[in-house]
């Protein structure tokens, strides 16, 4: 698929979020070239920003996935539909699996200065998708070390560290602290991705700028990591089934994502009290049918 190395660097593409503020994202995944790695359907880089400029996302709708939000620096307050109201700063996690349906809000808390952060999504398999939602809060993230780079596995795992939080399929994300060289092994049927967030980092001999994502297909059984930065690893068993995936919405369907954003625009959801306030509609179907893929 890629050539000789069976690797890739993708570039995220800038994007604006719906939100009150005027910073970007950077976004890997979906890519043009790359839908997902494993289960990973999603990733975000968000800053570092100034917190003055940090993030402020009102309320607003998922389902059939799970979101995954890890900090690097800064303060984020999540409330959801489910009564939740957690704020997450680095080295804890927060895990919302949406299932049939959840909303949220986010906004980022001034305090720390900079705010830097990923937001990833995971799909559920078929048979959970349609799951009642739940929402975790983890702060006993495993640490593992491989010579000079220190893990923090936050979700599934990787080496001998293994997270407390709920996956319903085999995948790892992690954050890397790169301070030289260090060997990682991998599952061999597994696909990897490595996100550059800060500093030098180079993997299996090639270099990965800030802000790109290096990506493997299954087959390698060990990842060179050298430099002196910080990198987010995800990986996971390749996800075999088709989905549709739209707004924040991911589905098997056109039919059943229209359901899901009628719901949404009809105020299905249980209200909820938060700081932000309002809400954001989910915006028109295309004009083509939505094909899984
Ligand atoms: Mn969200």
């Amino acid at each position: 698929m890629w050539g000789d190395t069976g690797t890739v660097i993708i570039e995220p593409r800038v994007v604006k979020l719906t939100t009150r503020t005027e910073v970007d994202v950077k976004r890997s995944l979906p890519h043009a070239r790359l839908r997902k790695i494993g289960a990973w359907v999603f990733m975000d880089h968000f800053g570092p920003t100034p917190q003055v400029d940090g993030m402020t996302v009102a309320a607003h709708p998922h389902t059939g996935l799970q979101t995954v939000t890890w900090l690097l620096d800064g303060a984020i307050d999540h409330r959801d539909s489910l009564g939740t109201a957690q704020n997450v700063t680095p080295g804890s996690l927060n895990l919302m699996t949406a299932g049939s349906g959840v909303a949220h809000s986010e906004r980022s808390l001034t305090g720390p200065d900079t705010l830097h952060a990923v937001q990833l999504w995971v799909a559920l398999p078929d048979e959970m998708r349609n799951m009642k939602p739940t929402f975790e809060h983890v702060e006993s993230i495993p640490v593992v070390r491989f010579a000079a780079i220190n893990a923090q596995v936050f979700i599934g795992e990787l080496g001998d560290a293994s997270s407390p939080a709920t996956v319903f399929s085999p995948l790892v994300g992690a954050q890397l602290a790169v301070s030289g060289g260090g060997t990682i092994p991998l599952h061999a049927d597994w696909e990897y991705g490595v996100l550059n967030v800060s500093g030098t980092v180079s993997v299996n001999g090639e270099s990965v700028d800030e802000g790109s994502l290096w990506y493997s297909e299954p087959g390698l059984d060990r990842l060179d990591i050298d430099g002196d930065g910080t990198a987010i690893l995800i990986g996971g068993e390749p996800f075999r089934e088709q989905i549709v995936m739209w707004w924040n919405f991911i589905g098997r369907t056109h039919d059943e994502i229209a359901q899901m954003r009628m719901d949404w625009n009809l105020h299905t959801y249980p209200p909820f009290a938060d700081r932000v306030g309002g809400w954001i509609p989910a915006p028109e179907m295309p004009n083509v049918t939505l094909t899984p893929r």
